[in-house]
């Protein structure tokens, strides 16, 4: 048995401002990363390298806040952030405020394996990318004319902002969990932050603990979602906790932490979640979130919309 579970983002995503060709090219880009992912596990490969698979091309798919399609900062650069955590063994890898770097989740999974640290930042993390031969990209690259308008609407203003809507609430990220076939859980997220962040700020994505993490005695979990309540909330180890030490199932520990806890601070956004028994979860409490899974039994789901 193996299971995966993927999302683009969360955010106020409405059907009513969607037209049918955008609706068809976000899920092309959620199915090329469900597939990735899944011919991983089906061929007995890791949990690791399903979800860094299904990660990689969400961050090559310019519709989706990661990679070549990144937001841009105040400052109109793109800065990444990303982390990938391992079930069985509790290793992490994490990546921040990077710019350059094609596809931050590797970066993440070189810091776990060929480091000895668990977190790099700005060029610091560059240089080390650089040093295990990962690919970098011009400035170029990572121009999308969508993302360069979202970002010309607040440059002058102070407001930052998370994609994926019209209003103010606008949030992006993308992420992947997946048990493989041995019983191990993974996780990973990568994102390009909120629009017209300040330059320099991290939000809840490379945060292990936060946006991302995995433990087999317990969930894989990688969030979405305005990233400085999510920190605030340590939303994806307190699923964790409420399953381990309060023996809540995966269903009602994220049912209590998306649909309760972080409502009552305005936390606005969603995760995907799995468990070694093969339960999947897709919570969300914004109008929509970019999702799709495999179950158990390799039936395949889409969603977009509530
Ligand atoms: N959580 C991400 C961040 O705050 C943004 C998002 O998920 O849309 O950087």
């Amino acid at each position: 048995m193996f299971t995966l579970a993927i999302h683009g983002g969360a955010g106020t995503i409405e059907r009513s401002l969607m037209t049918p060709e955008l609706e068809a090219a976000y899920l092309k880009g959620l199915s090329l990363a469900l597939k990735a992912g899944r011919k991983v596990l089906e061929a007995g490969g890791t949990s690791l390298d399903a979800v860094v698979a299904s990660v990689i091309e969400l961050e090559n798919y310019p519709m989706f806040n990661a990679g070549k399609g990144a937001v841009y900062n105040h400052i109109g650069s793109h800065e990444m952030d990303a982390a990938v955590m391992e079930g069985k063994t509790l290793m992490a890898g994490a990546a921040c405020g990077v710019t350059g770097v094609k596809n931050p989740i590797l970066l993440a999974k070189g810091i776990m394996q060929q480091s000895e640290h668990v977190m790099m930042a700005c060029q610091g993390a560059e240089a080390f990318a650089k040093s295990i031969g990962l690919e970098f990209e011009s400035a170029a690259y990572f121009d999308t004319e969508h993302r360069y308008k979202q970002w010309l609407e607040l440059k002058d203003g102070d407001q930052f902002t998370l994609d994926h809507s019209k209003s103010e609430k606008k949030m992006g990220t993308v992420g992947a969990v997946a048990l493989d076939k041995d019983g191990n859980l993974a996780a990973a997220t990568s994102t390009g932050g909120m629009t017209n962040k300040k330059f320099g700020r991290i939000g809840d994505s490379p945060v292990i603990g936060a946006g991302t993490y995995a433990n087999n005695e317990t969930c894989a979990i990688s969030c979405t979602g305005h990233g400085e309540l999510f920190l605030r909330s340590v939303v994806a180890y307190d699923i964790s906790c409420l399953m381990a030490y309060k023996g809540l199932t995966l269903k009602e520990a994220c049912d209590k932490v998306v649909m309760d806890k972080l409502v009552k601070i305005g936390g606005e956004g969603g995760l995907i979640a799995l468990d070694t028994k093969g339960n999947i979860e897709l919570p969300f409490n914004s109008s929509g979130m970019y999702r799709a899974s495999v179950d158990a039994q390799g039936n395949e789901y889409f969603g977009i919309y509530r």
